[in-house]
């Protein structure tokens, strides 16, 4: 049997047909399958919101973060368990990240810790639902609206997660950003969403993604004003997704309930496979909760019989990819040096990282592929 990846993306000829008529249809860029894929996420979500397309969930954080008000002096609260993307946008803007421990059952930023780091500079926080569990909203709410702080939450993993009984993106905060790059639960290969509920935040989300223009091109070419006039109002950026990634996005958005089936199936088979090993396994939604299960990320414990780096190397001589989610932002070079961050000021991220490793959970793994992965941990760590 040959290597089985870590992640590959869940591609059906419904897909394919789907870009190929949009190649076919002589509009490429932005256009009727964007406006379309905005159109039928919020449907998705049941949210009574906007939202706005583009290229990546790092070019979401960065235009829902313009769009709030990040900019020097600000402070943005962002656990340091999370892919860089999350604290980089805050410095595109000339803000801090402040980075913040984690909870140790969940991974997901400790609101406890996030109070001690609260200054008068703190204008937002940005909660990462980590492997597709949500932070509570009671609590998040419940601490936003006691500093008086906006929240962007970085929803990558999370699509679809349900968070005490609501979708994640639907519980009115300022916005919620999504990631479709190709290991995500949905992919358009490059690209992600943003929804809010704030017509005024969608407007300067929508103007910001295209240089700034207050129109989108496709309205250049479909209103009736004469298609060479625009006003640029800002120095804005290129954000916007293409039509051809959107209709792939359309149809994945359609086959969500059944990988995300697909993938809650094969966590519950890797559950039940290791019992009894040295491992901590990840923890599960509360009830009226859900888990999206981006990622399956357990723990070593003390007893396993080798170290995470080591297990890792076995795994890969048994031929399964593994990952690491993630190496937490403050052992990073450019996080550490540039915010003096010592591994003692995040002693549950920084012990919790030695532990960690993340097994193949995509939807097209075939029952024989989860069965390689459960020998190999088994053989491994029995
Ligand atoms: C993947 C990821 C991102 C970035 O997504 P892109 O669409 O690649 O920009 C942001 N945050 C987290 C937590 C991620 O895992």
């Amino acid at each position: 049997m040959a290597f089985l990846p870590f992640a590959r993306p869940d591609i059906t000829e419904a897909e394919i047909d789907a870009v190929v008529e949009t190649m076919r249809s002589g509009w490429l860029t932005t256009g009727p399958n964007a406006a379309a894929f905005e159109k039928e996420f919020v449907e998705f979500l049941g949210a009574d919101a906007q939202a706005v397309a583009i290229n990546s969930a790092t070019a979401g954080l960065h235009l829902a973060f313009e769009a709030i008000g990040v900019g020097p002096g600000t402070e943005v609260l962002v656990p340091t368990w999370t892919f860089t993307s999350t604290a980089e946008a805050v410095r595109y803007l000339g803000g801090d990240p402040i980075l913040v421990d984690v909870d140790p059952e969940t991974l997901c930023i400790d609101l406890e810790d996030a109070e001690r780091k609260v200054t008068e500079r703190t204008i937002a926080i940005a909660p990462v639902h980590f492997s597709g569990l949500a932070v509570p909203d009671g609590a998040l709410s419940d601490f936003a609206r006691r500093h008086g702080l906006k929240v962007v939450e970085d929803a990558a993993h999370s699509f679809p997660t349900l968070n005490e009984g609501k979708l994640v993106g639907t519980h009115g905060h300022e916005a919620t950003v999504y990631s479709f790059y190709a290991t995500k639960t949905m992919t358009t290969g490059e690209g992600g969403m943003v929804v809010t509920p704030d017509p005024e935040l969608a407007a300067r989300m929508r103007t910001m993604r295209l240089h700034g223009i207050n129109r989108d091109v496709f309205d250049r070419y479909t209103s009736n004003k004469p298609s060479w006039h625009y006003d640029v109002v800002a120095p804005g950026y290129k954000y916007n997704l293409t039509d051809t990634a959107a209709a792939m996005g359309r149809v994945q958005l359609k086959r969500t309930p059944e990988m995300v089936g697909r993938r809650t199936d094969i966590a519950k088979a890797f559950d039940e496979a290791f019992q009894g090993l040295p491992l901590r396994l990840p923890t599960h939604a509360p009830e009226g909760s859900s888990h999206a299960w981006h990622l399956y990320v357990a723990r070593l414990t003390d007893d396993a019989p080798v170290d995470r780096d080591r297990f890792i190397e076995l795994m890969a001589e048994r031929e399964v990819g593994t990952s690491v989610h993630f190496i937490p932002l403050h052992l990073h070079p450019y996080w550490r040096d540039t915010y003096q961050h010592a591994p003692e000021s995040f002693p549950v991220a920084s012990a919790e990282f030695q532990k960690a490793f993340s097994l193949p959970i995509f939807s097209a793994m075939t029952d024989d592929d989860v069965t390689k992965v459960i020998d190999a941990v088994k053989a491994i760590l029995s």
